[in-house]
Parts: structure tokens; sequence; C-alpha cells
């Protein structure tokens, strides 16, 4: 039976969409094509007053709240079956103070409008690999990304947030005010309130000597074995993600190399100068190819947009990785190898450096002690093919579980509650005190959800 959203769209000042409206398909969409969720409604709500009339009219007609920044959720938590979604898309506007070297960035802006806004003037924040990718769901989960090692997670830059909590009320948070909500919106995920407005520390990075480097398959034992060595001895300023892929059919990659099941790392470096630390990566071995070139930062940041638009299967998960001992190189090498299609990949992102030097309790995020953020990401416009990424990627995972630190990145998993816990690892018990402070009735639960616990 239909849910009733009845005076929903007199509630609230944005455009509600209803099931059964024409454009409710399109509405309800998220970009893992694997997940299809049926809200009640969606609302694209304008700012905080209208976040807050959402969330109470969410509450009084009983409906599970699901809250929606960039939709790029693996599980779709930005959805919910049956309920009331609070699209943020309508809010993302970016204010630039260049001179305070900060960026106020709507709750619901993509990356890459906060790329391209920094960047008008000589700025940039941190933050993940995809400019499709919402800032929202990205920065509280974490954010890690081709400047980690340099600049920190996307957290690490986080200076204050607006949030409308549970309740309706509007907060302004930072280290001084409401300073447990500010402690645990960095890395505890969606569960304490709907942030609408990020304000982030900028860095002074406009152009990347950037690109990926790629080594024949055969190469991989060699590849991983020399990387694992190098990168955490580089330099900060160095970030380089290794990877498997397979060569998409499209330039700018060489004709000859479509289609090839490849490893290789994709190399970062701020500035135009090449680093030693660069030159030394790069004469490693024998590359197949040598994508490295100056670009700008945006660029860079949003070059696989197009090779992973919204609408594919997605299934992915994620690890931690302290170490990695010759016998994990020997099971990267198998599963790289079988990648199931042509778009599913693995990356090790590199978590170290500036991420590293922050205390495991400083914020939400417990784990600075890795290396690597892992994700094994099966992907592929077939929903023919959902059972064999799933498969792929699950026992991938599970073969490298081993040799990872356990638990998990909040942003690189499906909708697994067994796995909760550990994603939060240590700081999970006060993250439960500051829910049961902040949301009591757990009214925010389309999450990976933190159970109230005083
Ligand atoms: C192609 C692709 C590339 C990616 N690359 C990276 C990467 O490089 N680095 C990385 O760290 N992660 C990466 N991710 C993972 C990404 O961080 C997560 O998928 C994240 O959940 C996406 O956030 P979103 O706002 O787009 O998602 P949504 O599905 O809209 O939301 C995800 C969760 O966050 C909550 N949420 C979103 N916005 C808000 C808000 N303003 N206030 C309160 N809660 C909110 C939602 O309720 C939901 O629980 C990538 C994902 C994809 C699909």
């Amino acid at each position: 039976m239909a849910v009733s959203v009845e005076g929903l769209a007199s509630a609230v000042k944005g455009r509600v969409v209803e099931a059964g409206a024409p454009d409710y398909d399109d509405s309800r969409a998220l970009y893992n094509a694997m997940i299809d969720k049926r809200p009640a409604a969606i609302a694209y709500c304008v700012d905080e007053s209208d976040v807050a009339a959402a969330l109470r009219y969410g509450i009084e007609h009983g409906l599970t709240i699901a809250v929606r920044g960039g939709g790029h959720n693996g599980g779709g938590l930005g959805s919910v079956d049956g309920g009331l979604v609070i699209d943020l898309s309508q809010m993302k506007a970016i204010e630039v103070d260049a001179g305070a070297r900060v960026a106020r960035v709507g709750g619901g802006a993509l990356l890459k409008d906060v790329l391209e806004a920094t960047h008008q003037h000589g700025l940039t924040v941190p933050v993940g690999i995809i400019g499709t990718t919402g800032v929202g769901g990205l920065t509280l989960g974490g954010g890690m990304g081709h400047l980690t090692r340099a600049l920190g997670l996307t957290i690490d830059n986080l200076l204050a947030a607006t949030v409308v909590l549970a309740d309706g009320t509007v907060v302004q948070t930072d280290s001084e005010r409401e300073p447990e909500l500010f402690w645990a919106l960095r890395g505890g995920g969606g569960n304490f309130g709907v942030v609408t407005s990020f304000s982030f520390r900028c860095h002074p990075v406009t152009t990347v000597l950037a690109g990926p480097v790629l080594y024949d398959l055969e190469d991989t034992a060699e590849l991983l074995t020399w990387y694992r060595d190098f990168l955490p001895a580089a330099p900060d300023e160095l970030g380089g993600f290794f990877a498997f892929m397979t060569v998409p059919p499209a330039p700018p990659f060489p004709e000859e190399l479509h289609m090839r099941k490849m490893c290789g790392v994709a190399w970062t470096q701020a500035g135009e100068e090449e680093s030693d630390a660069l030159r030394e990566a790069r004469s490693f071995g024998k590359p197949v190819l040598d994508g490295i070139a100056p670009m700008p930062l945006p660029v860079w940041n949003t070059a696989f947009d197009a090779l992973y638009p919204p609408g594919d299967q997605w299934y992915w998960r994620g690890e931690f990785i302290r170490e990695i001992p010759d016998e994990a190189i020997a099971v990267h090498a198998e599963y790289g190898a079988a990648l199931p299609t042509w778009k599913s990949t693995m990356h090790l992102y590199a978590i170290d450096g500036a991420a590293s030097r922050v205390a495991n309790d400083a914020t939400a995020w417990s784990y600075r002690d890795a290396i690597w953020g892992g994700v094994f990401a099966g992907v592929d416009p077939d929903p023919a093919n959902a059972g064999a990424l799933r498969e792929w990627c699950v026992s991938y995972s599970d073969a490298i579980k081993p040799y990872a630190m356990g638990g998990g990145y909040v942003n690189f998993h499906m909708d697994e509650p067994d796995r909760v816990r550990g994603m939060y690892g240590a700081n999970y018990d006060r993250l439960a005190r500051i829910k049961a402070q902040y949301d009591p009735d757990n009214v925010l639960r389309i999450n990976q959800n933190i159970a109230p616990s005083a």
C-alpha cells in the first residue's frame, strides 16, 4: 500500500517528488544501479529550515528518513524504501574566502563543485578521486584521495559545520562549539545530524604532476613489492595509489593497450617541478605506459568521471592495511588477474603521511595507523553481471582479510550491519554516547548506523 505523504509538499519550500510522479524514477535513482529503492517521497530541500521541516514531517508521520548528498553510497544509504528522502542537491552553494583560505560548502555539493570553486582562487581542499561524489557522505566518512599523504583526510581539513539535528534544531559546531558533535562528524558518518554547510581549510595547490604509470600484469609481484616499501618511506608530498585496471577503450590511452588488464600506480604530486621521489618512482621497472603530465588539479581529480558515470552496477568492500606481506602480494596477483569485468578495479589508497600524524582519538576516524585504504570494486553496466561482481569482490576481500587490520571504512561498504562496529573501531562507544545525546531516537538511521547508548 502506498504511504501517504499528504501535506509534505506544503511543509517544505523545495520540490517534492512523490511515488508515481512522472519524474519519480529519475528522482529516486542512485549512482549504484544495483540498489533499487522506492521511497514514498523525495524532498529537494533548499535551506536549513526546509531540512528541519522535512525532518519534523517525517517524524510526525512515522516515516523512515534517509539523507541524500551526492547519492554515491555503495549500499544506497542515501535512500530508503517507503520512507522520506531528504535530498540536499539544491544546497550546493560555495563561498571561498581566499584571504582566510576557507571554503564554505553547501551540504549537497559535489567534489567537482568544490574543486572548481577553490581552483579559481588558486586553492584546493583534499577530497576523493571522482568529481561526482558528494561532499556530504565523503567528508562525514573521512575522505581519502590523491592528496591525503600531503594534506590529510578531508576531515582533517574540516574547520566547522552547520548541522540540523534530528529534532530540527540548527547548531554551529567546531572545536569550541559542540566539540563532541564536531569530533563525531569527522568519521562518524551521517549519524549525528544533517550537515547543511561544511567549512574547509584550503591549500594553495593548483597544478599537479599526475597520472598513471602502468605495467604488465605479470609484473604485479615485483611492482607491489617495490611499492609497499617505497611509498611509506617517500616524502608526504608524493601520493600514489596502486591499482589493477583494464585499460579503457578510449583516448588518451593508446589503442594497442585498449582492454588490456594491467597493474600500475596513479601518482600525484603538487606543483609542476618533478620531485626526486616522483622521478625515482617513474624509473622503477619496465612501465608499458607513463601517463604523468602537469595538469590543473580539477582535471586530474575528475579524470575518471567519464569512465564511471551513474547507473553502473557496483559491489564493493574495503579493508584497512598496515603491511603487505609477500603472501598478500600473491593473493593480489591472483585476483588482479581475475578482474570480472573491464570496469572492475582494486585500489590501495595511501593514507599515511599527514593523515597518520593525527591521533586515533582526535577525530572519530579510528584508523590513523593504517598505511592503505584498500577498495575492491566490481563494476559493470550490465545487471546480468551483478552476481559475478559480488563474488569476485567478496572472495578477494575475504582472501585479503588475514593481512588487513579488521574493521572497515564507512564509505567503502554495501549495507553491512554486521561490520558497523568495526568501522568505528575503538571510537565506537564514545560515538554511541554522542549519538544518544544528539539523536536519542535514532531518527537518522539510514547510514552505517550507530545505536544510541548512554
Ligand atoms: C565512483 C566512486 C568513487 C569514490 N571515490 C572515493 C574516494 O576517492 N575517497 C573516498 O574516501 N571515498 C570515495 N568514494 C566513497 C564515497 O565517499 C561514499 O560512497 C560516500 O558515501 C558518498 O557520499 P555521497 O554524499 O555521494 O553519498 P550519499 O549516498 O548521498 O550519502 C552517503 C551517506 O552519507 C550521508 N550523508 C550524505 N550527505 C550528508 C549530509 N550533508 N549530512 C548528513 N549526512 C549525509 C547519507 O545519509 C548516507 O548515509 C567513492 C564512491 C564512488 C561511488
